[in-house]
């Protein structure tokens, strides 16, 4: 489609900036809690964050949300950073952390102890909960919520000097415990967790609860429009309450767009981390993961992502994307921008016996058959070749129309062999089982860049030479889950949608000459049979190869 997709956050922006809200200017934050890698979902979030703030001029912050010590690691941190860097945006300024604003948000809390807008409460966490009420009842006011200022005050400061344990106690802003939003229930906005931090090591056994952090963080930095994802929607009037009733240095907005959801996915860094820990996937970046650095090693480019994210539009209405949408992204970009090789995958012998031992003859084929700028490669031919086993049958089917022609090599007939000669097999060598393990061609001479007199080959097949190939191991990647929404039923886990068949790896293949030594992350079309990229499990002696993704939908109908 041809349609611009729309972006309703771009249309707010517009307005703000005609009405000179924030002085017209535009700052925005992308804040990933370091608790996991990235996956595709962040990378819309990030196309917005940072792409909006290119578009008007503005500029956007990268700040880790690290208010959970717990679940949060500096290995989280590190690959966040990388994935940002290679999707080729660049943050305003430092790498900010919810961290660095402890103190901050410290003075803040005790301010609003000191306005009678918090207090310390020392209800049971399933007290609390019940105390709380639900969507059709209103809550109950915590017998600790009128402690005196001078009580609250003593008894956070000793909160903050680790005299209570976790869970003994907890510090509660003040708001309305029968506000139809459960979330202006006197939520929490302190807890206690005895856990040292990745960035502030043992200075702190308090914690701000998110909400508490998120939106004064962003007061701090001065962000303008706080872009967030819909379940946060019933967060806002707290995100406001916490706004108008503390001395923060500007008013940020909240707004909220749906997430990314992609079929045969799961896109939750919780479920995600049971694959890698199960052993389900290698790791984070296996080439099956829906993660950036997965997407990464599988041959996805940045431009692809980028694309697709424009692609997809930014609404808040909750639609879950086709996965295709994703596929046919990067089979855009690299059509254009991937040079054409030849990989034999399974491969059998061929020996041409009208040609010299030692013969060997190179022909120059172009890079890209669309952009001269790619330049030409050369393919080497030699007596000893390799197909494909599938470009080969005994006897051809018989086809009901032209379309159903066999249009590869079969015995007693001929094909091409992609740039170079005309080949014809005239008999076929089988072992003890019946396997065919080589076949006898002749090749003529004359059909170089020429068309056979007096017979004509079935078509075109890819082939190598088996001297001057390189091997590899090529690596099939097919869908992670069987089932369009594998993470739906609430009574079957998610792993019992797995497919089995999501890799299958080719110990045997072949590329030709030019991939020898090829660098880690260099992408190619094979020809007939994808987009291919190589992995870094690649060593001096064998090219590891991933399959990024087949040449046409193999999934459509
Ligand atoms: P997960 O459930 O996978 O842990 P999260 O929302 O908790 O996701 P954060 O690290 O907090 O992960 O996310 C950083 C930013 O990315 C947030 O602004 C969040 O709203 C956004 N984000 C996360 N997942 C998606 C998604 N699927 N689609 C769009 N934005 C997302
Ligand atoms: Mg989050
Ligand atoms: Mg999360």
């Amino acid at each position: 489609s041809t349609a611009k997709p729309t972006n309703f956050i771009h249309q707010i922006i517009e307005a703000d900036i005609e009405n000179q809200t924030h002085q017209g200017k535009v700052v925005t934050r992308f804040p990933p809690e370091p608790n996991g890698y990235l996956h595709i979902g962040h990378a819309k979030s990030i196309c917005l964050n940072f792409g909006t703030a290119e578009k008007y001029n503005g500029v956007c912050n990268l700040r880790f949300d690290d208010t959970n010590p717990e679940k949060e690691s500096q290995e989280y941190i590190d690959s966040i950073v990388s994935d940002i860097e290679w999707l080729g945006y660049t943050w305003n300024g430092d790498i900010r952390y919810t961290s660095l604003y402890f103190d901050q948000l410290y003075a803040w809390a005790v301010h609003l102890i000191k306005e009678g807008k918090a207090y310390v409460c020392d209800l049971s966490p399933e007290q609390a909960r019940e105390y709380r009420g639900n969507f059709s009842e209103p809550g109950k006011n915590s017998p600790y919520r009128d402690r005196s200022v001078e009580e609250n005050l003593a008894l956070f400061e000793r909160m903050k000097n680790g005299e209570f344990a976790e869970g003994a106690c907890a510090l509660r802003a003040k708001i309305d415990m029968s506000a139809p939003n459960m979330n202006l229930r006197d939520p929490m906005i302190y807890r206690i967790l005895h856990v040292p931090h990745h960035q502030t090591g043992d200075k702190w056994c308090i914690y701000p609860i998110y909400d508490f952090a998120h939106g004064q963080s962003d007061a701090i930095e001065e962000i303008t429009h706080s872009l967030c994802t819909l379940e946060f929607e019933d967060h806002r009037p707290l995100y406001d309450w916490f706004i108008e009733n503390l001395p923060v240095p500007a008013t940020p907005k909240q707004y909220e767009f749906s997430r990314l959801e992609l079929n045969y996915t799961v896109t939750s860094k919780r479920k995600l981390k049971q694959l890698v820990d199960n052993g389900t996937v290698s790791s984070w970046n296996d080439p099956r993961m829906p993660t950036i650095s997965g997407l990464r090693r599988r041959g996805y480019t940045p431009n692809s992502i980028r694309n697709f994210c424009d692609m997809i539009g930014v609404t808040r209405s909750n639609a879950v994307v086709d996965v295709g949408m994703l596929e046919a992204a990067i089979r855009d970009d690299l059509d254009k921008t991937a040079p054409r090789a030849m990989c034999v995958t399974r491969p059998l012998k061929v020996t041409l016996t009208n040609m010299d031992e030692g013969h060997e003859e190179w022909f120059e084929l172009p890079a890209h058959p669309k952009d001269e700028s790619l330049g030409v490669r050369r393919v080497g031919l030699t007596r000893n070749l390799l197909i494909e086993q599938e470009d080969f049958i005994e006897v051809k089917p018989v086809a009901k129309n032209k379309h159903e022609r066999w249009k590869r090599l079969a015995l007693g007939d001929a094909v091409r062999l992609r740039g170079a000669y005309v080949i014809t097999c005239n008999e076929v060598v089988k072992d003890s089982h019946g396997e065919i393990i080589e076949l006898l061609c002749t090749y003529d001479p004359d059909t170089k860049g020429e068309n056979p007199v007096g017979y004509k080959p079935n078509g075109v097949i890819h082939w190598v030479s088996d001297e001057l190939s390189v091997p590899c191991e090529v690596r099939l990647y097919d869908r992670l889950f069987t089932e369009a929404n594998p993470d739906g039923d609430k009574e079957v886990e998610f792993t019992e949608h797995l497919n089995s068949e999501s890799l299958v790896v080719l110990p045997n293949a072949r590329a030709e000459a030019g991939l020898r030594g090829a660098a880690v992350e260099s992408r190619y079309q094979f020809e007939r049979m994808g987009y291919f990229c190589v992995d870094p499990d690649s060593t001096s002696e064998q090219l590891v190869i991933n399959r990024t993704v087949t040449l046409r939908d193999s999934w459509a109908k």
